[in-house]
């Protein structure tokens, strides 16, 4: 900040408050009032002392919970004894966690970065790599479905199905087809010979959440068969525990050849990872691709933990119930407000309302309602409100955030 600009921000020695993002932050994001200062749990107090009701887990993202005493303590060990080699030297936590989530999974290899759109990257990279290597220059075409997110870097902004997140960044990477979500028909017309890899999320997060039928990965992977096409699934928000699998994929009985995480693994920690087997983790050798932080040692201690806590069949489990236990609070919701709620759709503990026709656009102001109400929940798209609460959610919880939707509900229909 130079002399010159000084006058027009309020002392460094003010608190900070919201208006502080207006003066401060680069303008992506429109966050709430609600400036969260300390949480527990699904417990969040604002900078006012209120308390929230926690429904969006930081975006799928705090799955054990804020501030999960294992995970703190975890995090508090690592601190004390390495923080970050380089990798030009492995690590103990990351070798353990590559371990676990390789004995868990399909997979035989594993990769770490920082984020989702990394953890994407990373996969379709991987995917154009192997079609090289393996003498296919021409195989660089990627299908991916309309209304579809990966991230926020070039080449994933690009792959997700949403034109609103990609103008004004052309040129654009080329050799990239949509084809609409669900619709087997489509991506057997868009299937060629020159296809390296289809992407997809077996349930579509920010898309509006929306599952895939098990038909159409099924199809999914038939096609990539037939035309020598990897399979790549993004589960950055529908893995790691969320539909009361460890992974999506083995609800739907259809295994990838690359599956990217991120979100819940690292429980706010950022890591992101891409999991995929031997014969295709070999296309990429020494140099070809990497990142500093990757497999940092705080960050894969923190995954293990969380790794550890979550693939438990008594864990997995209680996910389903709750899952139950929210779906029917939320239909009740729907019954009672048909004319501004339509439908209850998603997996596990990643739901959303569908709005009724008449009120369409209007998600953002039903989320606000809720706040006012003591609510945190998320939209996905204008039309849909999404619920993803952190994965020890109790029937309490469910209960109470029944009510306190309930009551802005109420409020919005009287407004
Ligand atoms: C959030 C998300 C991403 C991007 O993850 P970042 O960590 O924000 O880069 C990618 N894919 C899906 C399905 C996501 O939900």
């Amino acid at each position: 900040m130079t002399a010159a600009t000084a006058t027009t921000h309020l002392p460094t020695t003010s608190p900070v408050t919201r208006q502080t993002f207006d003066e401060v932050i680069v303008p992506t994001y429109a966050p709430s009032n609600l400036v969260p200062v300390r949480a527990k749990g699904l417990d969040v107090w604002a900078q006012d002392g209120r308390q929230y009701l926690d429904f969006t887990a930081g975006i799928a993202v705090t799955s054990l919970g804020h501030c999960h005493p294992d995970v703190v303590h975890t995090l508090q060990q690592q601190a004390e004894k390495l923080w970050h080699v380089g990798n030009g030297y492995t690590n103990e936590p990351v070798l353990e966690l590559a371990r676990s989530l390789v004995a868990a999974t399909f997979a035989d290899r594993a990769f770490f970065c920082n984020s989702g759109a990394e953890a994407n990257e990373a996969a379709l990279k991987l995917a154009r790599k192997y079609a090289a290597k393996n003498g296919h220059a021409h195989k660089t075409r990627i299908i991916s479905c309309v209304n579809s997110f990966h991230g926020r870097t070039l080449f994933t902004v690009s792959v997700g199905g949403q034109p609103k997140y990609t103008e004004g960044f052309g040129p654009l990477p080329p050799e990239l087809t949509h084809v609409p979500f669900n619709d087997i028909e489509a991506a057997r017309a868009a299937m060629g010979d020159d296809v390296c890899a289809i992407m997809v999320e077996p349930i579509q997060g920010e898309g509006g959440v929306m599952p895939a039928t098990t038909e159409y990965l099924q199809a999914l992977r038939e096609l990539c068969d037939q035309h020598g096409a990897l399979l790549i699934f993004d589960e950055v928000q529908c893995g790691m525990g969320r539909t009361g699998q460890l992974f999506a994929y083995m609800g739907y009985g259809v295994v990838p050849d690359i599956l990217t995480t991120a979100k819940a693994l690292g429980n706010g920690y950022p890591i992101g990872g891409m999991l995929t087997s031997e014969k295709v983790a070999a296309a990429f050798v020494v140099g070809t691709h990497g990142t500093t932080y990757g497999g940092n040692p705080l960050a894969a201690s923190v995954a293990l933990t969380v790794l550890r806590t979550i693939n438990v069949p008594s864990f997995l489990l209680r996910v389903k119930h709750a899952s139950k236990t929210l779906i029917l609070a939320l239909q009740g919701l729907v019954q009672e407000y048909p004319q501004m709620l339509k439908e209850v759709r998603g997996s596990g503990l990643l739901l959303g309302i569908q709005l009724a026709d008449g009120f369409k656009g209007r998600a953002k102001e039903i989320t606000k309602a809720a706040e006012d109400q003591g609510l945190m929940v998320l939209i996905a798209g204008p039309d849909v409100l999404r619920f993803a609460p952190a994965l020890i959610v109790s029937d309490e919880q469910i209960a109470e955030a029944a009510a306190r939707l309930r009551r802005a509900l109420a409020t919005v229909a009287a407004a």
